[in-house]
């Protein structure tokens, strides 16, 4: 059964269109179960009906025309139960519909499962038979339920795709399509497609049309012949270690290769006017799907040579197009995954949104983009990437929305947000100069977040009161090799002057979990729990010696460097450090540089560290708090997996008892505690941070002027009221509605999400 499963599966997922997933679907899940009957029935959005998108074995006209209300026959039974209804019987049953144009009434046994994708009922999967003895068994029940919940992603994800090309599911036309991610950056951006695809992947390359039909024959004839060379020469090279039959298999290659089996077809395509990738893309499909439906096994295994060769040619065709991109002035950059490197390869100033397939809103990428004031929508696991390069779209990072094919309504709407945005903005200019402190006279420090030279240069304006963490993995992690100790010393440098004489906090190196360094790959099953952070700096110290070293020289004359240990999850990790910390503080002051020893800060963004607070704050200058991390490892959330986005909540009461404890306990030791996670910039989140005790909040400088507006027209008294109420409540959910209601209350509602009443106003009447 898994072998007919896998290759349903393979063949649905490369079906060109919905309709053509559908009907695959039907036809191969009927000759598997050998039933007279198979059919999908799709919930449509827009009018809440079942519809019969594709059957095998009822009358095909029924298709499209046969329609039930959301809760309506078997079909809406199974979809509102949201589990398989298995029926002998199926007209005995009171909530059996009959639809003569069918021809239903000859069948009698039923058996539905509801499809499923993220929780939302997408359709209902049939099978029925004549004769009264069928009754589906267990297994065929759990076979279908399999069928189900394998292709749900694939439905949904072809439904976005004729969405995206303005049909809804019946083909009509729609606009303001709309897809659901998670917010990532706020801010709303109406901007043009630019997607940047990884290089060598078939999967990802877009369809596109050309007008330079030569010039694609050309490159295309460039790489068959670049390949053919290579594969020769790998023979060759080969020859006397290999067996004939496996130097056999470079013949195949070869022979594939010839001009009239795949290049020719492709070049066909290419003439029609299909670009050559887009090409090599639909010839190298077709004949995986080919070879994959072969019963002979050997046959079926030459699928993985069709696919290696069609990588080959592809990263030669790309390698010989080397395009360059264009980025228009508005670009909304969308990607698999978004990389801090893509980011920076849009000219300054004409990035406007950015929108990827994977990672979630506490993914560094995004929190990157936070820092960098560019509206984002992360995890859109169901967008059509290849369908979206130049199209018009809206970002809403916000709510985490994107639309595409808006109407001049909707576009209308969301310049308004934004115009509301800059304004905000401009009325917070004038708090730059001004102290952040309550109405009755508490003060905070307001720090910021830094990784680029632009954020530090966007704190100074937003009036930041000094660095409170420069993540330092982000120099290194747009270069293709480690930084040298020079090069470090600059950056460090850059940004410590920027703030002198205010305390500049540098983070040692933090890489691992999800921040990749593309030269020094870290292969993990589970990376958020493994080498991560000074787990692989201690395990490396000429890379941590080196980086320290750096920062140290860096501060000579300034003395504002703070030094802040991250991932720490025991003592020893501290002593170590602080042991190689002094050895490289004695050696560059033997060098003859004139530098004090900085404080050195501990984060705590494990649980076991939150146990430990006294134990460490008794050990280093002061403590920060990670809450990114904290709240990941607290509640058992992989902060970069959007399926469980929703789950990933700092306002949770077990996240809030933690923050007040490490307060409390780094406080009995005498040493100060700031905060550097997402937390600090949620101005909800800074009230409730401020009451707790924190010295210090340090947040992303896009944040900065709200929190300081905030906090200055507020009484400590007044956030230690809502703290203390928040903290006798028992759901995330539920805190997060109190102190948000508080904020309005006060007079903030514009901060929580601007335009939110005509937003909903807006919902409302669509
Ligand atoms: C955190 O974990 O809260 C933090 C500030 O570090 P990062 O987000 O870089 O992991
Ligand atoms: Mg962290």
């Amino acid at each position: 059964m898994l072998s007919v499963l896998r290759s349903i599966v393979q063949e649905v997922n490369s079906a060109r269109d919905l309709q053509e997933a559908l009907d695959i679907i039907v036809s191969r899940v009927q000759s598997a179960m050998t039933t007279e009957v198979c059919s999908v029935y799709l919930l449509d959005p827009e009018t809440n009906r079942y519809i019969l998108m594709a059957t095998e074995g009822l009358y095909k006209k029924a298709v499209g025309n046969v329609s039930l209300g959301h809760s309506e026959g078997l079909i809406g039974l199974v979809g509102s139960r949201e589990e398989p209804i298995n029926l002998e019987d199926a007209p005995s049953h009171p909530r059996y519909r009959y639809f003569p144009e069918t021809g239903e009434e000859r069948f009698r046994s039923f058996l539905g499962v509801p499809i499923i994708h993220h929780r939302r009922v997408l359709g209902v999967l049939v099978v029925q038979q004549r004769e009264n003895s069928r009754c589906f068994d267990e297994g065929e029940e759990a076979f279908l339920v399999t069928v189900s919940a394998q292709l749900a992603g694939v439905i949904a994800h072809s439904e976005a795709t004729g969405a995206i090309s303005g049909l809804s599911m019946t083909g009509e036309e729609t606009r303001d399509v709309s897809f659901k991610g998670v917010a990532g950056a706020p801010g709303v951006a109406i901007g043009q497609c630019v997607v940047i695809y990884p290089p060598a992947d078939l999967d990802a390359v877009p369809e596109k049309q050309t007008d330079n039909i030569d010039h694609e024959l050309q490159v295309f004839g460039d790489a068959v012949t670049a390949v053919r060379e290579d594969i020769e020469r790998v023979a060759e090279r080969l020859a006397s270690q290999l067996r004939p039959e496996e130097q056999a298999l470079f013949e195949v290659y070869l022979r594939m290769l010839d001009d009239n089996a795949l290049p020719g077809e492709v070049v066909t395509r290419v003439k029609e006017g299909l670009w050559a990738q887009g090409a090599l893309k639909q010839v190298v499909n077709q004949y995986v799907r080919h070879f994959e439906l072969m019963g002979d096994l050997y046959l079926r295994e030459r699928a993985v040579d069709i696919r290696d060769l069609g990588r080959r040619l592809l990263a030669h065709l790309q390698e010989g197009d080397q395009q360059e991109v264009v980025y228009p002035d508005n670009t909304v950059l969308v990607s698999e995954e978004l990389t801090p490197a893509m980011l920076g390869e849009v000219p300054r100033g004409q990035l406007v949104g950015l929108v990827s397939v994977r990672g979630s809103g506490n993914s560094h990428v995004a929190i990157l983009a936070r820092a960098m004031g560019v509206p984002t929508v992360m995890g859109m696991v169901d967008i059509p990437v290849n369908q979206l390069d130049g199209k018009e779209l809206i970002v809403d990072g916000f709510e985490g929305q994107l639309f595409a094919s808006p109407t001049a309504d909707l576009r209308t709407f969301y310049q308004e947000i934004y115009d509301e945005e800059a304004a905000l903005f401009r009325g917070l200019e004038a708090l730059r100069d001004k102290p952040c402190e309550t109405t009755d006279g508490h003060r905070v420090s307001l720090l910021v977040n830094t990784g680029l030279m632009t954020d530090v240069v966007r704190s100074l304006s937003h009036g930041a009161e000094g660095i409170g963490l420069y993540r330092t993995e982000v120099p290194f992690m747009i270069k293709e090799r480690f930084p040298s100790e020079q090069e470090q010393r600059q950056y460090y440098r850059e940004q410590l002057e920027a703030f002198a004489p205010s305390p500049v906090t540098m983070r040692t190196l933090d890489i691992g979990g999800d921040k990749a360094l593309s030269y020094f790959p870290i292969q993990e099953e589970n990376p958020f729990l493994g080498w991560r952070g000074i787990r692989v700096t201690l395990d490396h110290p000429e890379i941590f010696l080196v980086q320290v070293r750096a920062m140290l020289k860096a501060s000579e004359g300034l003395n504002n460097l703070q030094i802040m240990l991250p991932m720490i999850s025991n003592i020893s990790e501290v002593e170590e450090s602080l042991h190689l910390i002094y050895r490289v503080y004695h050696e560059v002051r033997e060098e003859g540089y004139d530098i004090h020893m900085p404080k050195v800060g501990v984060m705590v963004e494990i649980p076991a560290a939150v146990y430990q607070v006294r134990e460490l704050a008794e050990r280093v200058d002061f403590l920060s708090v990670g809450s990114n991390d904290l709240t990941q490892y607290l509640l058992a959330v992989d902060r970069n997996n959007p399926r469980v986005a929703q789950l990933y909540h700092s306002y949770h009461p077990a996240v809030l008892q933690a923050l007040v404890r490490i307060a409390h306990d780094a406080h009995s030791v005498g040493k100060p505690v700031s905060i550097c996670g997402e937390l600090a910039g949620d101005p909800g989140g800074a009230v409730l941070l401020m009451a707790m005790g924190y010295d210090a909040l340090s947040m992303n400088a896009a944040s900065l002027p709200k929190v300081k507006s905030v906090i200055r027209s507020i009484a400590l008294d007044w956030a230690g009221q809502l703290l203390e109420d928040v903290l006798l409540l028992d759901s995330p959910h539920v805190i997060k509605s109190c102190v948000d209601l508080a904020l309005r209350n006060a007079g903030f509602g514009r901060y929580l999400r601007p335009g939110k009443a005509s937003a909903d106003l807006l919902s409302q009447n669509s």
